[in-house]
């Protein structure tokens, strides 16, 4: 795991530390020694988990800059995109949100103390917390959650106007964003730029839109009520 991902770094021009890229290969192995008696990912071999996990979360620091910034990584699952960019960047204010109870409580208590990582947690679905977490983050990151138009719904409205939603994609990214057009516009954001990474030999993109509205009281919906009449 550890020369995939140092390998991984030098082709992506991602400079860290050796402490930081210790850190993370030591929360990588942590996901997949936990993978073994608890459902967190279809990965269990170190280099794909090095490059797909990993390194495809580590993309992020090419997107923007993230230094002192807040992000809230929603539908985190075993802890990606946000626990290694939170470990790459300490300065990062990271606050993870994920419905699942038991692997928030894993990150909580046995995942992320032992490498001394600080973070939110907000245990509960996103459509629930956009109320109280209302327009109070520089950015917000999810990846293999929702189609993007449904994700929009999720994540806009926590972004505070100025701020980034980077959506994480794969190879249908572009079609997606063709479908979620409308949906961007009406939750206050507005699309910037693709950027596209080649890790591990597949295309990797993500969507960067840009917070330049306010997103309207209305949004988001319930679950039910996306799925059943999309922002189209
Ligand atoms: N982001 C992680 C990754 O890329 O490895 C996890 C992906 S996993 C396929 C999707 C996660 O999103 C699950 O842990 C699920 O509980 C969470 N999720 C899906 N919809 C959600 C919602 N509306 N609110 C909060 N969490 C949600």
């Amino acid at each position: 795991m550890r020369e995939a991902l140092l390998a991984g770094l030098e082709r992506l021009k991602i400079e860290l530390p050796r402490e930081r890229t210790e850190g993370i290969v030591r929360f990588g192995e942590a996901v997949l020694e936990k993978n073994k008696v608890m459902n967190l990912t279809a990965i269990t071999d170190p280099v794909q988990a090095a490059e797909l996990h990993l390194l495809d979360s580590l993309s992020l620091l090419k997107v923007l800059p993230l230094g002192g910034k807040s992000l809230l990584d929603v539908g985190t699952g075993a802890g990606f995109p946000g626990v290694p960019l939170k470990l790459a960047e300490p300065s990062l204010r990271l606050t993870l949100l994920d419905s699942l109870q038991k692997r928030m409580r894993w990150l909580e208590t046995e995942a992320l103390p032992p490498l001394g990582v600080e973070a939110r947690f907000l245990t509960g679905r996103a459509e629930d917390f956009a109320r109280e977490q209302r327009e109070r983050y520089d950015v917000a990151a999810s990846r293999a959650v929702a189609r993007l138009d449904l994700l929009c719904e999720l994540c806009l409205p926590f972004v505070h106007r100025g701020g980034y939603f980077l959506a994480m994609k794969g190879a249908l990214a572009k079609e997606e964003l063709r479908q979620a057009a409308n949906a961007i516009r009406l939750l206050g954001g507005s699309y910037e730029r693709t950027e596209e990474f080649e890790i591990g030999g597949a295309v990797h993109s993500v969507i960067v839109i840009h917070k330049t509205g306010k997103t309207p009281e209305q949004y988001p919906r319930s679950w039910a009520r996306m799925k059943q009449k999309p922002l189209a």
